[in-house]
């Protein structure tokens, strides 16, 4: 079954209402991600994870990718600006049962400890490969399309589509499809966006 992911790069670029104009009823968000941004001390304000995303369907908390370290803290390294973020367990596992989910996955050091205090937690926990449940996603992001009937995947980003004026797929309802857009132009985007020349470092001048 496949869940797409709400925070990670394929899935912040699509809005709720995208998700669910095409029948997404089900999709997950990372909880290191959520813990970076907005961060905790929103998170801990919240009523419920559906509450801040506005979201009508189900919602898989995944908590697998948090690390820990030997000191038994959950320790995240902003991808913002490097900065270190440590919690305790018991935060982590209290801010899991505050907003409520659906579902949760967690790793596997957090269980003896979420099975003697949270029996909620443990309760909703799940069991299955969040990486493969989010693979569209990802293959999106590298330009592999699906294909249904007698086509095959395909990779967009191949020249031989760049004058390819044909939809992505044609028994396909999606609103990139139904709507007309061509393999030529996502062809064309991929191959402007890998244009760009590479960003400068930002240079802070001391005043
Ligand atoms: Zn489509």
């Amino acid at each position: 079954m496949f869940v797409p992911s709400l925070t990670d790069e394929a899935g912040t670029v699509l809005t709720v209402s995208d998700w669910v104009s095409i029948d997404v009823k089900l999709a997950s968000c990372d909880l290191s991600d959520l813990l970076l941004k907005p961060g905790i001390v929103v998170l801990q304000q919240l009523d419920s994870l559906a509450a801040y995303w506005d979201w009508p369907g189900e919602l898989v908390l995944n908590a697998l990718f948090i690390p820990n370290n030997a000191q038994g803290q959950c320790v995240i390294r902003s991808k913002y600006d490097g900065k270190i973020l440590r919690f305790t367990y018991d935060e982590i596992l209290l801010l899991i049962q505050q907003l409520n989910p659906d579902y949760v996955a967690l790793p596997a050091y957090l269980l003896p400890l979420a099975t003697q205090a949270y029996p909620d937690i443990i309760l909703k926990c799940i069991d299955y490969d969040l990486e493969h449940a989010n693979k569209p996603g990802q293959d999106a992001l590298q330009g592999l399309m699906y294909a249904s009937g007698d086509e095959v995947d395909y990779l967009i980003t191949d020249n031989k589509y760049a004058m390819d004026f044909s939809v992505l797929d044609k028994a396909c309802g999606c609103p990139a499809c139904s709507d007309g857009y061509t393999r030529a132009y996502l062809n064309m985007l991929d191959a402007v966006n890998n244009a760009q020349p590479q960003s400068q470092p930002l240079v802070i001048e001391s005043l």
